[in-house]
């Protein structure tokens, strides 16, 4: 019942967004705006490029959205396996990990640090950063970078979807007739205006966090983290440009237990 539900509201999410997408670059064409004119005059450049541009959005926002946030498994944590990178070999000194890892009390599975179960996807997340109700999807260790990248690309599109609708706004026009031919246009321009404003905020806020290797959830709720609670700042942060480094280009789990040094009499 559970997963039928989650299974529709996914669906009615994910099918939103792309009504909401492709319904605001159909305005845009149908009135008077910079795009329609350049089209109307056989200048194809810009308007292919912007309609390339929200395809691309719009795939990434899919990306983002269905595939694994980084769930998991029923195997034991990777220590083994993992952070076995030259890179992380030099930062860390290499020892048998000490720290108890806790179990999920809910799937009851081994929580690799960092993990939380996520109780809209009934799963634990690796790297649990949030839920993130407008993909319908955990943002974790595996889709971070990407909802990052998703984020920057429809701050584009949106603030270029802004600047276009003012374009087609005029304000010389008699007020039944300006409602009749620019209401709904200037409905999509405040209602792109708000959306920009979020997606910029989000933006920056993720990319503040990756800055000091924090997720949401640690930024959030330090008093609620076992590993966090007597910390100041995170006890992963490694530097920025370390930081973003691993952040964009590590493509390997990484096992946070080995990261982690208790401070003196600090439980875990
Ligand atoms: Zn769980
Ligand atoms: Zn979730």
């Amino acid at each position: 019942m559970g997963a039928r539900a989650g299974r529709w509201s996914g669906l009615l999410v994910r099918g939103g967004h792309t009504v909401l997408s492709w319904g605001l670059t159909l305005l845009l064409f149908l009135h008077r705006t910079e795009l329609r004119q350049q089209e109307a005059h056989g200048e194809l450049l810009q308007p292919l490029l912007f309609v390339l541009l929200v395809l691309c959005s719009v795939l990434l926002y899919f990306a983002v959205s269905l595939m694994d946030p980084g769930y998991v498994g029923p195997e034991p944590a990777p220590h083994a396996q993992a952070s076995t990178s030259e890179e992380l070999k030099a930062m860390v000194p290499q020892k048998p990990p000490t720290i108890h890892l806790r179990r999920c009390g809910y799937c009851l599975l081994k929580q690799p640090l960092r993990a939380r179960h996520c109780r809209s996807c009934k799963r634990c997340v690796r790297r649990y950063d949030h839920h993130c109700p407008w993909i319908e999807n955990c943002v974790g260790e595996r889709n971070h970078p990407l909802f990052v990248a998703y984020l920057a690309l429809q701050l584009v599109v949106l603030v270029w979807a802004l600047r276009l609708a003012w374009s087609g706004i005029s304000f010389e026009q008699p007020w039944g007739a300006w409602l009749r031919h620019t209401g709904l246009l200037f409905a999509a321009f405040l209602l792109l205006a708000v959306f920009s404003a979020v997606v910029a905020l989000l933006l920056a806020s993720h990319l503040y966090l990756v800055s000091c290797d924090t997720t949401t959830w640690e930024f959030m709720s330090p008093h609620r983290i076992s590993y966090l609670r007597r910390r100041s700042s995170s006890p992963f942060d490694r530097g920025l440009l370390r930081n973003l480094g691993r952040f964009f280009c590590g493509c390997e789990a990484v096992a946070w237990e080995m990261l982690y040094t208790p401070e003196d009499g600090e439980p875990v």
